[in-house]
């Protein structure tokens, strides 16, 4: 009953997040596309509290990483924690939800570093605005 399973840790992540990405707020239901259990520190191990449930753009742009250099001053610093730090005082929408602006260095280095602002994403992201389906919570 107690016993460790992946599919259930699976299933936590993606209820904990409800289905969207904890970087980029890209949820499942408007891609259609199976979303990953990222390892927030990779040497961190299956521990929830190090899981986040990530799209495929920002687990694969991500890959081994944990910090990156804030491009507005260059200096190297941790990306986003998704359990350990709140979204709203790293990140916000702007130009009505299809491009992310970083509030922090921490939010600016998460958004180059995993290129949340890509062409391709953002040509969805104008489709889920026109559809009221983006950004969530509002
Ligand atoms: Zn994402």
């Amino acid at each position: 009953m107690s016993e460790w399973s992946w599919s259930a840790t699976r299933r936590l992540v993606h209820e904990r997040a409800q289905g969207c990405c904890e970087y980029c707020q890209t949820c499942e239901a408007n891609t259609g596309q199976v979303m990953h259990v990222e390892h927030i520190d990779p040497s961190g191990g299956d521990d929830p509290e190090n899981l986040c449930l990530s799209c495929a753009n920002c687990n694969l742009s991500k890959a081994a990483a944990i910090s990156a250099s804030d491009p507005e001053t260059g200096e190297m610093g941790p990306l986003f924690h998704p359990r350990q730090q709140v979204w709203s005082a790293h990140f916000q929408w702007v130009d009505r939800g299809l491009y992310l602006a970083g509030l922090t260095a921490v939010g600016r280095a998460t958004i180059q570093r995993l290129q949340m602002n890509q062409e391709r994403v953002v040509i969805a992201r104008r489709r889920w605005v026109a559809g009221g389906f983006h950004p969530p919570g509002l």
